[in-house]
């Protein structure tokens, strides 16, 4: 491969894509396959699918397997390393086709997201080098006292962030709340992280411009995540305008334990609400930057879930993300 030289591709054997099944034959996990990526073959095993996407819904499902023309995000483990890169930077070191060796089929067409992390990864080997790009100078890391694995048995749930985005009034605050209490009823662990209670106090020197935005929500996924590493099902309230902020917070929790969630409403609703009068002062000129008004609102991509709260009354909402959690394996009843 010729490459530049500051821009090397990443060299690895354990991979996550979004692949589309296209063989009549349903995709297993217990077969080997063979990976062609640029100009090699390399044999592989799909070892774990993350979920498919539902193509009338968007929304991510928990399955067993892929059939004929599913999509969806799967990690993939290599026999030997292949030089990529992510689909997102160059399509051509970043796809790949699945072959299945007996059939010599076509079996899948892949993009590359990037390296899997996995939970085992996550805790074992956050190391001072993992943390050393962004912290203090002379500080040192020092591990996780108790495993996250070891609290996660004790606590009977999964450790996950539930992060709602959505517009000042869509709900973000009213749902989490709701639903923080089922789950403490049912003895969860869980932490409420309310936007506006951590511009009091740990980002009361941010104001409301993109780069403190951007600072904000990074504060925000950082104390997530220690609340994360100690076992919590953390319910995290911001307005988070921004994908590349939110993107970034994704990045900092393994791949099935950062759900997002859109909590979707049209800006007159949110308007004829005003739960806290904002709107109506952003509208007379006593707010700037306000979100919807004089700063936009980035809508995710592809979240985990979305919830329109123009249709769908508080209880019901509370009821999709309590019965998603037990679908993907988080809680159980
Ligand atoms: P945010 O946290 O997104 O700024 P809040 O939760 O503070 O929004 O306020 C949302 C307002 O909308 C509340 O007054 C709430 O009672 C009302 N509301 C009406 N329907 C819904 C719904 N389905 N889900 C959530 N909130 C709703």
């Amino acid at each position: 491969m010729i490459v530049r030289r500051k821009n090397l591709p990443q060299i690895e054997n354990r991979l996550e894509a979004m692949i589309c099944w296209m063989d009549e034959q349903p995709m297993t996990l217990t077969k080997q396959y063979i990976v062609k990526h640029t100009t090699r073959y390399v044999k592989a095993h799909i070892t774990k699918i993350n979920y498919r996407v539902d193509v009338d819904t968007l929304h991510r499902q928990p399955v067993e397997e892929f059939q004929l023309n599913d999509i969806g995000r799967i990690e993939i483990n290599t026999l030997s390393p292949i030089f990529f890169d992510p689909y997102k930077l160059n399509h051509a070191t970043g796809s790949f086709i699945l072959i299945d060796p007996l059939s010599n089929n076509t079996v899948a067409a892949g993009m590359i997201k990037g390296v899997a992390r996995n939970i085992e990864d996550y805790t074992e080997n956050r190391t001072e080098d993992d943390v050393s790009s962004k912290k203090s100078p002379h500080t040192v890391w020092r591990g996780l006292n108790i495993e996250l694995a070891e609290r996660e048995e004790k606590n009977s749930h999964k450790a996950v962030v539930l992060w709602f985005t959505g517009l000042s009034g869509s709900g973000k605050s009213t749902i989490a709340a709701n639903l923080e209490k089922r789950l403490f009823g049912m003895n969860c662990k869980t932490v409420l992280l309310d936007g506006d209670n951590i511009r009091h106090g740990l980002c009361s020197d941010l104001g409301f411009p993109p780069e403190d935005r951007k600072e904000n929500i990074r504060r925000a996924g950082e104390v997530a995540k220690l609340f994360f590493e100690h076992g919590n099902i953390v319910l995290c309230t911001f307005i988070s305008p921004f994908r590349k902020d939110r993107e970034f917070v994704r990045n900092l929790f393994p791949v099935d334990r950062f759900i997002e969630i859109h909590v979707s409403c049209d800006i007159a609703e949110c308007r004829k609400r005003d739960p806290h009068g904002l709107y109506k002062k952003a509208l007379s000129g006593l707010i700037k930057d306000f979100t919807g008004l004089s700063s936009p609102y980035e809508p995710p991509e592809n979240p985990e879930l979305i919830i329109n709260t123009e249709k769908c009354p508080v209880e019901k909402c509370v009821d999709i993300l309590y019965d998603f959690l037990i679908n993907n394996k988080c809680i159980s009843k």
